[in-house]
């Protein structure tokens, strides 16, 4: 679901320049809370008082909101922010509807790309085709006879690639591909599909962008983020600086200095081997250290893969997989727990990204076993996905007080994958924000972008309705599991400020807090549930700065 963020670029920097230093926004519909109230005053990058016929004298500045609804600025709990705008330079495929019309698309993107010396693209998906296919390498040599061209599925698992990308990635047309799923056609040709590890193969040599590429698409795009009403977003993105976190914490550091970044970044970091976080340590690096604009995060570790790939790790045979697979875990128990150990007796939180129950159940052996150890709950952990997960698994969670950070838009994409992997009353045991919240299990939600677009009312929307955005023909998942919209929206603030260790500075609309907010053209306490998704973002601020002002937006914002 990575389409359509093109359609919002436009209008992101209009008229910005009138609201700075001290100002009121009036007359809205401000959740707070103790309620909603009418307006707020902001004053140096905080929010300086709260209440309904505010006093507004002194201010500089006096916006009127005309009714329309303040929320703290949303969140991403868990994202790839780099792959994200990487993701928005390549072609996108989601709106080929065939094989012709994405030779077509290919075409198109040739011609007005001609000085690339690589195509890629993203976002195919052959279900509803008329050819009832996957593309092949035969439906691209003709065109591109000389230059590689990667075509990656909409899942990110599988890939295909023409014979000059067969090539300059050496997947010679003999040599088996090692470990991985190289599809060979009839004849014991390949077919240039390949699919999971023969996939990481080429992942890992894609040509990557350099720092100032880097930069010059955080400058491009990041505008589009605040555009979403996005604040604070926390991001793993070591792939991209090829798991160099000083590279990454440097970009980040200068892109906040000079003010290319319109929102916050707390970093997931990605470091599997103890040298690596040794290495980290050593310099004196914790969660929570950096700056306002980019702060350390996490130490962050996979534990397993996916659902869809049949990687994820579970307790008990994957249902679609005859030989009694139980998928993959990344780590030995032992290896995990001095990782974990390592991280937490160090001062540094850990997030861990478990989508089965068997990587679970490994992750909370580790942490239960780093409590034991020392500073037992003060360290705010939390499982990136829990996707998979029984009931004892969530008690545990909740009396280790570890955290969930979910993503609520895979419920609509999933359900149907996941009833096929899983059988159905496992996957029923699936995705449960509901009993997490109720368990009392502290829950965030994220996009997992680019798997997801990284809308928050998206991930809002699926939330509270356990439906696509803008599909309310086909029946909830799983109904019970449904938020309140407090509930979902408290996903995307709060809970995320609390993860974090920001909750006294942001989350709430409360005095003394950071003007972190979003302004929304509609409440969606009132719209119906299935509308949510298509609410505007009027206007978006980050710490007292105007970062996004729709052009729906009169009055010299
Ligand atoms: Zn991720």
């Amino acid at each position: 679901m990575n389409s359509g963020e093109s359609e919002n670029r436009e209008g992101q920097t209009q008229g910005r320049g009138g609201l700075r230093g001290d100002y009121a926004l009036v007359n809205g519909r401000v959740h707070t809370p103790l309620g909603v109230v009418d307006a707020l005053r902001v004053k140096a990058g905080r929010i300086a008082a709260v209440g309904s016929n505010l006093d507004t004298s002194g201010a500089r500045e006096v916006f009127d909101l005309m009714g329309r609804t303040v929320f703290p600025g949303f969140t991403d709990s868990h994202m790839h922010l780099m792959s994200w705008l990487e993701s928005l330079e390549i072609l996108d495929l989601t709106p080929c509807r065939s094989i012709s019309g994405l030779r077509a698309a290919l075409r198109e993107y040739a011609e007005a790309n001609p000085d690339k010396d690589f195509y890629r693209a993203r976002g195919w998906n052959e279900t509803s085709w008329p050819e009832h296919r996957r593309p092949t390498r035969h439906d691209l040599d003709d065109i591109f006879p000389d230059k590689p061209v990667v075509l990656i599925r909409v899942c990110g698992h599988v890939a295909v690639l023409n014979g000059a990308a067969m090539r300059f990635f050496g997947l010679g047309e003999a040599e088996p591909v090692e470990g991985g799923l190289a599809e060979r056609d009839e004849h014991g040709e390949p077919t240039g599909v390949f699919a999971e590890r023969a996939l990481s193969l080429i992942y890992g040599r894609l040509p990557r962008p350099s720092l100032d590429e880097m930069r010059e698409m955080l400058k491009k795009y990041g505008p589009l983020a605040a555009s979403f009403g996005l604040t604070h977003v926390n991001s793993e993105d070591m792939g991209p600086f090829r798991a160099d976190f000083r590279k990454l914490l440097g970009f980040f550091a200068d892109a906040a200095r000079d003010g290319t970044l319109p929102f916050r970044v707390r970093h997931q970091l990605n470091m599997p081997r103890q040298d690596v976080l040794l290495d980290f340590l050593s310099d004196g690096l914790r969660s929570g250290d950096g700056g306002p604009m980019s702060q350390v995060g996490p130490l962050k570790l996979v534990c397993d893969g996916s659902l869809g790939g049949h990687t994820a790790s579970l307790l008990e045979p994957y249902s679609d997989s005859p030989d009694g697979d139980r998928g993959i875990a990344s780590f030995e128990q032992e290896e995990l727990n001095q990782l974990v150990r390592m991280a937490h007796t160090s001062g540094m939180q850990v997030a861990t990204h478990a989508i089965g129950d068997g990587a679970l159940e490994m992750c909370l052996n580790a942490i239960e076993a780093a409590q034991g150890v020392g500073r037992p709950m003060q360290m705010r952990h939390q499982i990136v996905h829990a996707q998979i997960a029984n009931d004892a698994q969530l008690d545990r969670m909740k009396r280790l007080r570890v955290g969930a950070m979910v993503q609520p838009m895979f419920v609509p994409s999933d359900r149907d994958m996941a009833v096929e992997r899983l059988g159905k009353e496992r996957a029923e045991r699936s995705y449960r924000w509901k009993t997490m919240i109720k368990k009392g299990i502290l829950t965030s939600g994220g996009s997992d972008a680019p798997i997801e677009s990284p809308r928050p009312l998206w991930g809002i929307h699926a939330a509270v309705n356990r439906q696509a955005p803008g599909d309310d023909r086909r029946e909830p998942w799983m109904p019970a599991e449904r938020l309140t919209i407090g509930e979902a929206i408290a996903m995307y603030t709060w809970a995320d400020a609390w993860q974090s260790g920001n909750e006294q500075r942001r989350g709430e609309i409360a005095e003394g807090r950071d003007a972190d907010l979003v302004i929304l053209d509609d409440d969606p306490f009132l719209v119906p549930r299935s509308d949510i998704w298509a609410i505007g973002v009027a206007m978006t601020i980050c710490g007292g700065r105007v970062t996004h002002a729709s052009s729906s937006l009169s009055g010299g914002v």
